[in-house]
């Protein structure tokens, strides 16, 4: 009882949850049903996604991977609630996605996700301190520098803080996005290809990280990967073909 209260002390109330939600009901973190999802451009077509089914628990480490256009990214961007499904449904502990309007789902995502892109995606007027500090300043923390800046620190870019991301090379545009990611301390990771635009040797160097990271948070991590070695390090392996998932899940 006593190492119990003492781990709830030093967690976050959004990972407080994640600790008892086994405890509390029996929920996953995420449920997708029958999730599809079809592009439409002019008169064709495109089902990116066809009937997938799939459960992630809390704290699992999922690999996502599949040839290039299975739907990978697709998937990414229903479950981090950026697009909505053509068909059906997203559930997070419980509770449908698609009941909550453009408010609650932008609350959501500022409160409980973090995404890494394979391009980084810095905001390339703001230097790298001000890059990681801009979601803490989203959620309103009034300490947003002084983390951004510890943040930094634990990819080993606190010498960087007042560069700008054209001043950088990809992997410290990577850490720096890395450190944006984990800054909000949020409860689900998504990364897309994260390595992809990195030669190995940085890729793995990026790759330690994510994980040092996720391991230090406690993060539920979804990382989307072409590489198996990488895929390997994760709990659990999807693969998708064609928008299919070819394993059944439990
Ligand atoms: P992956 O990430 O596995 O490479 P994506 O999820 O990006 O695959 O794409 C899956 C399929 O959906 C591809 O055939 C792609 O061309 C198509 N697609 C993705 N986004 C769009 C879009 N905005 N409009 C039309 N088709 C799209
Ligand atoms: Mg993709």
């Amino acid at each position: 009882m006593e190492l119990l209260a003492y781990r709830l002390g030093t967690l976050s109330p959004g990972r407080v949850l994640n600790y008892l939600s086994p405890m509390l009901n029996s929920f996953p973190l995420m449920r997708a049903s029958s999730l599809c999802m079809q592009y439409s451009t002019g008169s064709a077509r495109v089902d990116a996604l066809k009937n997938v089914d799939l459960e992630i628990a809390a704290g699992e480490r999922v690999a996502v991977t599949g040839p290039s256009g299975c739907g990978k990214t697709t998937l990414l961007l229903l479950l981090a609630g950026l697009e909505r499904p053509t068909g059906g449904s997203i559930h997070v502990e419980g509770k449908p996605l698609s009941e909550m309007g453009p408010d609650a789902l932008a609350d959501f995502r500022r409160d409980r996700i973090g995404i890494v892109f394979q391009s980084f995606h810095l905001v390339p007027s703001l230097a790298a301190l001000e890059n990681v500090a801009l979601p803490l300043e989203i959620a309103g923390a009034r300490d947003a520098r002084v983390r951004a800046k510890a943040m930094l620190e634990k990819v080993g870019l606190s010498e960087r803080g007042q560069h700008y991301p054209s001043q950088l090379s990809g992997g410290e545009q990577q850490r720096v996005a890395i450190a944006r990611a984990f800054a909000t301390r949020p409860d689900i990771l998504f990364a897309d290809e994260p390595t992809g635009n990195l030669d190995s040797e940085t890729g793995a160097s990026i790759v330690d990280q994510l994980f040092g990271l996720n391991a230090q948070q406690h993060t539920t991590l979804i990382l989307i990967t072409h590489d198996s070695q990488l895929a390997s390090r994760c709990s659990r392996r999807l693969q998708l073909r064609q928008g299919q998932l070819l394993e059944a899940q439990q």
